[in-house]
C-alpha cells in the first residue's frame, strides 16, 4: 500500500524549477543589516560554492590577482547578512563580522 501511494504520489508531483534572480527586483538592504561577510581573498580557493547558495544572489567571482583563480566578491548594496555563504566554505575564507 505503501509503495502504490509513493507511486502515485510522485507520478501525479509537479515539477519545481529553478527560478532565475532578477537583482533588479531585489530589495537593497540599507542601513539593518546586522553582520556581514568578510571574504578573505587569499584564503579563498575561488571555488565558487558560496555563490549559488546565497539566497541573494549578492556574491560574483571577480578577478583578484593575475594568474589567479577569480575570488568571492560580495555586493553589499543587496547582501543581508544571513551568513549562509559562511557556513557552506569549505576553507572557511568568509567570516560573519558586525557592522
Ligand atoms: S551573508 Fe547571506 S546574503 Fe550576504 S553574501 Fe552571504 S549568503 Fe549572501
Ligand atoms: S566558497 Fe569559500 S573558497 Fe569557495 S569561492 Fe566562496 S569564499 Fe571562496
Amino acid at each position: 500500500m505503501i509503495i502504490v501511494s509513493c507511486i502515485l504520489y510522485f507520478t501525479t508531483m509537479e515539477f519545481g524549477a529553478v527560478i532565475k534572480h532578477n537583482q533588479e527586483k531585489s530589495p537593497k538592504t540599507g542601513a539593518w543589516r546586522y553582520m556581514h561577510p568578510e571574504v578573505d581573498k587569499e584564503k579563498c580557493i575561488g571555488c565558487g560554492t558560496c555563490v549559488p547558495f546565497c539566497p541573494d544572489a549578492c556574491i560574483e567571482m571577480k578577478k583578484y590577482k593575475e594568474g589567479q583563480r577569480d575570488k568571492a566578491d560580495v555586493d553589499y548594496e543587496y547582501c543581508k547578512g544571513c551568513g549562509v555563504c559562511a557556513e557552506v566554505c569549505p576553507v572557511k575564507a568568509i567570516i560573519m563580522k558586525k557592522k
